[in-house]
């Protein structure tokens, strides 16, 4: 088998003998470097059966959708559609109401179906679909496969993960045995008579018939789709890496990769990337880098390309990862519910304590807070649907701030961060608001009012990072 097993689970304990095989695509929409794609096509190939790629439109059930997050999902859909064909694999769209599995206990699937093989996601909505397969489709072979993450989240730990330093270390001894190259998707040569009678999909049709929130819009900052996310690490690796350690905090610079866009809808792996930033890095080198000698030069402090790789890696490999770890084992991941003891005990002393602003939901949204580096933060995120990375700490640490409550705080924040970062509903989302929030993976400092515990920042902080008045002058402007 090409695909490491343990990318592999088996949630219904059925093996697949025969049948068409349909990969249910959801989070990592992408043609190529997809193990889950890879696998259904293995297990297709292995019965000489048919294999369909199937994307379910949801409407608004994904998350209270918006025009934004369906305006980068159609054409990274429409590009991988050519792409497929190729191969001789079509993609089939389907809306909620025809899906081919229902939440409903009368459906049944059809019987040339002999497998369905599902994206690795660790959301509610994703954990209420299994479910409800498992429960109606005993028979029916369901294989998720974790084609996100660098390691498997389930095989990552066992457990929750309190914190980064508790997760590093077992990502580090693990990590190398998981960077294994992707094997190429073939033809799929017993599609041939089913390609005939699927026409190539409407794109336009398929548009207007999405219902979702028209009133946030699709922004032109990125180009979406698998090969837009090629040239966006082709740029970061090869002008921005070397300069990444300093230059990704710095709030007026562009110093970040800008992937995770497309990290987020998986239009390219993590994965893939770490492969790629080797390869760069030892076309250059004398002796061969590896990821461990990477993971070392973090412990050492080093600085330079070495640092900068390493910063890299912990971000996008172990500050990622963790954040899977925390919403595949914490079914509260996206509320108050699931911040650690310390903080949920630290958080309800300091709830009395006086607030001199409070807003609502709508004024955090108007960006019409009393805060013009506030403002200017949350216009950028509307803007361009990507908020600096820096500053989506000040951010969403000012929420907790201003809130009449922490647990408005959090429900807050996480609507304003699904609805407009087109690198939203996902995990490190939903742990970047809880990290800011409530001391996820964190541990805690000085008491302060209202915060308690958790740690505060202030705008004194930020100034260290760029000029707050050009970072607002680029920003601040009506809505
Ligand atoms: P780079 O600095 O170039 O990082 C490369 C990749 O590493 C990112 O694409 C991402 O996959 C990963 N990464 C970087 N920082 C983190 C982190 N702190 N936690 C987990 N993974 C990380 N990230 C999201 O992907 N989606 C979100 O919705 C999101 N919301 C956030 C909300 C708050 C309040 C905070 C504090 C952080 C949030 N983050 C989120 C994490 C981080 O800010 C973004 O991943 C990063 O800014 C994305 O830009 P980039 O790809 O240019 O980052």
């Amino acid at each position: 088998m090409s695909v490491n097993p343990l990318r592999i689970k088996n949630h219904t304990g059925v093996s697949y003998r025969s049948g068409t095989v349909v990969y249910q695509m959801c989070r990592d929409i992408r043609a190529h470097d997809n193990d889950a794609l890879l696998f259904a096509q293995e297990l297709a190939k292995s019965a000489g059966a048919q294999l369909i790629v199937n994307y379910v439109i949801w409407n608004y059930k994904w998350q209270g959708a918006t025009r934004r997050f369906y305006d980068w999902v159609l054409p990274s859909l429409q590009e991988i559609e050519t792409e497929l064909r190729k191969h001789s694999i079509p993609l089939v769209v389907t809306f909620e109401e025809k899906r081919l599995f229902k939440d409903h206990p009368t459906t049944t699937i059809p019987p040339h179906i002999g497998a369905v093989v599902i994206d690795q996601l660790p959301l509610h909505f994703m954990r209420r679909w299994k479910e409800v397969f498992v429960r109606d489709h005993v028979t029916v072979p369901l294989y998720e496969v974790d084609a996100h993450n660098c390691i498997p989240v389930w095989h990552a730990s066992p457990k929750q993960e309190f914190a980064a330093h508790t997760m590093r270390g077992k990502i580090h001894r693990i990590f190398p045995d998981f960077l294994e190259n992707y094997s190429t998707l073939s033809m799929h040569h017993e599609n041939h008579e089913l390609l005939k009678s699927l026409a190539p999909l409407d794109w336009d049709d398929i548009k207007t018939k999405i219902s979702c929130r028209e009133d946030v819009a699709g922004t032109e900052t990125f180009i979406p789709g698998e090969r837009a996310a090629q040239k966006v690490l082709t740029d970061f690796l090869d002008h921005k890496l070397t300069q990444y350690e300093t230059a990704r905090d710095a709030i007026n610079e562009d110093g970040q990769s800008n992937l995770s866009p497309y990290i987020s809808h998986g239009n390219i792996s993590r994965r893939r990337i770490i492969l790629e930033l080797l390869k760069k890095i030892n076309s250059k080198e004398k002796d061969t880098i590896t990821v461990v000698d990477a993971f070392d030069a973090r412990k050492n402090g080093s600085n330079g390309t070495m640092g900068s790789v390493a910063a890299f890696i912990e971000e996008c490999v172990v500050r990622a990862e963790i954040s899977e770890n925390f919403c595949h084992y914490n079914s509260l991941y996206d509320s108050y519910d699931g911040f650690p003891i310390w903080a949920k005990e630290t958080l309800t002393k300091a709830s009395t304590d006086t607030r001199v602003h409070v807003y609502t939901r709508q004024e955090f949204e108007q960006a019409t807070t009393h805060d013009e580096l506030w403002n200017a933060a949350q216009m950028e995120m509307v803007k361009t649907g990507k908020m600096h990375g820096y500053m989506r700490m000040y951010w969403a640490k000012k929420i907790l701030e201003w809130s009449s409550s922490p647990q408005e705080a959090m429900r807050i924040a996480v609507y304003l961060n699904d609805t407009y970062e087109l690198d939203g509903r996902e995990p490190a989302g939903y742990v970047g608001c809880a990290w800011s929030i409530g001391g996820v993976h964190d541990r805690p400092w000085f008491g302060r009012p209202i915060f308690g515990a958790i740690r505060y920042m202030a705008e004194s902080g930020v100034a260290k990072r760029g000029k707050v008045g050009e970072y607002v002058k680029r920003w601040v402007s009506k809505i």
